[in-house]
């Protein structure tokens, strides 16, 4: 935790750093695993998605070792001559990398996909990409559980697939608000979030968007972006990563000097890791 006043907002904000739960299972993704592995068979192949520096594989390949699961990648894109730090990480913790095209790999949640996936890999336990789904969902639920995180008023989180989102709105009281930053376009209202309407009616009433803080999309990260996460740091001593957190820190602090927050809010930021991604950075565009 990270406290610090915004006396001239009268504003409290805490920032909980998921980013120093464990070195390499950092943020969400621990959370979002712990249900997905409880189910796997012992002796059953975790089988998973992602593309070349994406933390859920990493987080994934780790966390099979060390249950002693074997793991398969399977990676979106052409097998590069060189492996990404991320893809070199993952490999090194036994997991077997497997790539395949672009348009392949948008068909990889279609039943005939997984049909040939399970006959490629027999009795592998799938995961979807980013350790979605419900077991993901209710893992994420146990972020509020850390610590008592009852006294917050607002609790924020950046959103990828929103299972980390579904899952604070699920754990959290009656009378908070749980506030989610899309790091994609296109994504605007928790219906979006939550296609097959897992939450109930109270649970999205206590759920908002903040749309329009994606700096252009998915893992696009333009140097306003990096100014402000360089500053962020200077500040404060947060790292924050190019594809999630320096969104949400970005859009948490735009949103207080706009007085979107109540005065005497109590705020609570979810720092959900990721600080590997920032490897796919060329070095000195960061000072962290
Ligand atoms: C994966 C990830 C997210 C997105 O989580 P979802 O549950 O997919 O919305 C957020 N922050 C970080 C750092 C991540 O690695």
């Amino acid at each position: 935790m990270h406290g610090s006043e915004w006396p001239a907002q009268g504003l409290h904000v805490d920032v909980l750093r998921l980013d120093q739960l464990h070195p390499v299972v950092s943020g969400n993704k621990w959370f979002k695993l712990q249900h997905h592995l409880a189910q796997a068979r012992p002796g059953s192949p975790i089988l998973t998605f992602g593309g070349a520096w994406s933390n859920h594989l990493v987080a994934t390949a780790f966390a099979a070792k060390e249950r002693g699961l074997s793991s398969i990648g399977i990676i979106r894109g052409e097998a590069p001559a060189t492996l990404s730090a991320t893809l070199h990480e993952a490999k090194n913790y036994n997991m077997q990398l497997e790539f395949i095209t672009r348009q392949q790999y948008a068909e990889k949640d279609q039943p005939a996909f997984q049909q040939q996936l399970l006959h490629w890999f027999p009795s592998a336990y799938i995961i979807p990409e980013g350790g979605g789904g419900l077991p993901g969902i209710t893992g994420s639920e146990d972020i509020l559980r850390l610590t008592d995180t009852t006294t917050y008023t607002h609790i924020l989180c950046a959103i990828g697939t929103g299972t980390t989102f579904m899952g604070l709105v699920r754990a959290a009281s009656p009378g908070q608000k749980i506030i989610g930053v899309p790091v994609l376009k296109g994504i605007d209202s928790p219906a979006a979030v939550d296609p097959s309407s897992l939450l109930t009616k109270q649970q999205t009433a206590r759920s908002q968007l903040l749309p329009g803080y994606h700096f252009g999309g998915y893992g696009r990260h333009p140097q306003p972006l990096l100014d402000f996460m360089n500053r962020l740091y200077a500040d404060t001593g947060i790292p924050t990563d190019i594809v999630y957190t320096g969104k949400l820190f970005y859009a948490v602090i735009d949103c207080i000097r706009k007085q979107f927050f109540p005065t005497h809010s109590r705020l609570l930021i979810i720092h959900s890791g990721g600080l590997q991604g920032n490897r796919s950075l060329s070095s000195g565009k960061l000072d962290f």
